[in-house]
């Protein structure tokens, strides 16, 4: 069973965060948030040390990363862990190429798109995937403000 992840199915669809949420309200689906806090924060180096762990330990044999079960193995949401995983591998396309994800939702393409472009979308204020001006990585922004990745944002602060 896996866990219902605004970000994941944001990435599998290209779409914003907000065009997945207005599309689940539609279908009369509850409201789903991302879990704050977890993903603005660097994370500490044992909070690394064991997400490198997981992953080897967990790591499939076609090399893919299985996203739900290192969730779970490591105790945070899979918004959390889907987010840190897309930091690391720099793009949504090598998210797809390397998560794994058990039973994909079912998407119906036409319909859903059509419905997304009647949604009214303030791209500045979109949660979505942003290039860090710095190293130019792909990263998790919350708006068009935060235009730089969480490691960047820190090395500046000095820690
Ligand atoms: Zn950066």
């Amino acid at each position: 069973m896996w866990e219902p992840s605004v970000v994941v199915i944001a990435i599998l669809l290209g779409r914003s965060t907000s065009a997945v949420q207005t599309m689940a309200s539609r279908k009369g689906l509850p409201r789903r948030d991302i879990e704050p806090e977890t993903h603005r924060r660097r994370w500490t180096e044992q909070e690394n040390a064991e997400y490198d762990a997981e992953k080897r330990r967990l790591r499939r044999e076609d090399g893919r990363t299985p996203l739900v079960e290192l969730a779970h193995a490591l105790r945070k949401s899979l918004d959390t862990v889907a987010i840190h995983f897309l930091q690391e591998v720099g793009t949504t396309e090598n998210f797809l190429r390397h998560a794994w994800l058990p039973e994909p939702p079912r998407l119906d393409e036409g319909r859903q798109s059509r419905r997304l472009e009647c949604a009214p979308v303030d791209r500045r204020k979109t949660p979505m995937i942003r290039k860090c001006l710095s190293c130019e990585k792909g990263f998790w922004s919350e708006g068009a403000h935060i235009r730089r990745c969480p490691n960047c944002k820190a090395e500046d602060e000095g820690f």
